[in-house]
Parts: structure tokens; sequence; C-alpha cells
């Protein structure tokens, strides 16, 4: 399957009041940078103040919510579920697909607790079907605003509770990992000057 037949858009899907791309990823391209977890500047909180003009990467980025290659129903978007899905190839252990999904938990980190989201039956369970089919899975924790978040490999957690259909061992995993990840330092990101 080539990837113009994986990555096509869901046809009468629109990314709505969901800005969650606009805050929450790294955009270093020649045209805009940003850092993870700051709005964009253009970003009005309800959508793009420069949309028609926005820039190339923006214009040819989408969040697999608004693909037709994983089955998420209107209760994925992003900015109602608390994640938002990508693919991912990165960081792959040996002996997996050589293509996962990253499941990138959005908002500020939260030291002591952990979004609801974590625990959202929906996310658990499809992450527990991917551990399953052996298909790699990330869990992206936030961190602080302008800091890289932390990319935890799922697999080996969860793959106990998957194969016991144990929702809460499931669960447990996320949270541990989640624990783990927010309490890790990570580097925050500068973009150097054009020279
Ligand atoms: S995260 Fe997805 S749904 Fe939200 S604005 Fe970006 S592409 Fe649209
Ligand atoms: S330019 Fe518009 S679409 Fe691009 S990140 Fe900023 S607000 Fe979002």
């Amino acid at each position: 399957m080539s990837n113009d037949t994986i990555f096509q858009l869901r046809p009468g899907r629109s990314c709505g009041a969901c800005t969650a791309c606009c805050i929450e990823p790294t955009i270093d391209s020649p045209e805009l940078k940003k850092p993870p977890g700051v709005r964009c500047p253009s970003c009005t909180g309800k959508g793009c103040a420069v949309y028609e003009a926005r820039p190339a990467v923006c214009r040819e980025y989408h969040c697999l919510w608004r693909m037709t290659l994983l089955d998420l129903g209107e209760e994925w978007r992003p900015d109602r579920s608390g994640v938002m899905v990508v693919p991912e190839e990165r960081d792959i252990p040996p002996g997996f697909e050589p293509f996962g999904y990253r499941f990138d938990l959005i908002g500020p980190p939260s030291v002591g607790l952990w979004p609801a989201a974590l625990t959202w039956d929906p996310l658990v369970i499809l992450m527990a079907t991917a551990v399953e089919l052996n298909i790699p899975v990330f869990l992206g924790v936030p961190a602080p605003p302008g800091h890289t978040g932390r990319k935890m490999f799922m697999n080996y957690a969860m793959v106990a509770g998957a194969k016991a259909h144990n929702l809460q061992q499931l669960r447990d995993a996320l949270i541990a990992a989640y624990q783990e990840g927010v309490h890790t330092p990570s580097p925050e990101i500068v973009f150097a000057e054009a020279v």
C-alpha cells in the first residue's frame, strides 16, 4: 500500500475548533518556527488568523484523526479527547513492525496527577490492540512549554495486559509511563538565529 493510499484525508472531516497542532508540536520550517507546547502567534484559539496564507508546513500537516488510516470517531478529535495520534517510524526496537503510532497527550504536564485521556478506555483499547498485533506504540508525555516531550515506547510494558485483556493492568502501565516521562528532564528547544 503506498503512502498516498494510507494517508488519505477522511472525506467530510475538518479540524473545527481544534488547534492542537498549532500549539503542541515543534514547528521548524523556513516560514515558521515555534517551540513545542507554545501557541503559534497566528493561532486565535479557535482557528488560524492567516488561514488562507498559512505556511506550507501547516497546509500539509494533518494528525491521524483527519486521515482514513485509523477509524477514529468524532470523540477522538484532539481537543475533545486530549490526545493527538500521529504516525511514528523512528526509535522502533528490532522485532516490531516498522511503522507505528504515537499517542501525544496534549496540554501541559501535571506532576502527581495524570490527564483523563490516559485512562480513557478507547485509547487504552486501541493501544492494546496495536500491541497485540506487534505494532509499535508510543505515549507522548508533554513537557513544560518550550521543552521537548518524552516519547515512551509502550509495547513491552503493555504486552501482558494486552494478552490478558486486563484494562486495569493496561491503565497502570500507561500511568507508570506517564509518571516516569513527566519526571524526566527534557531539553529546551532553541532555534538558531539565521546567519
Ligand atoms: S491536531 Fe488534527 S484535528 Fe487538530 S487542528 Fe491539527 S490536524 Fe486538525
Ligand atoms: S500559521 Fe496558522 S495553521 Fe500554522 S501553526 Fe500558526 S495558527 Fe496554526
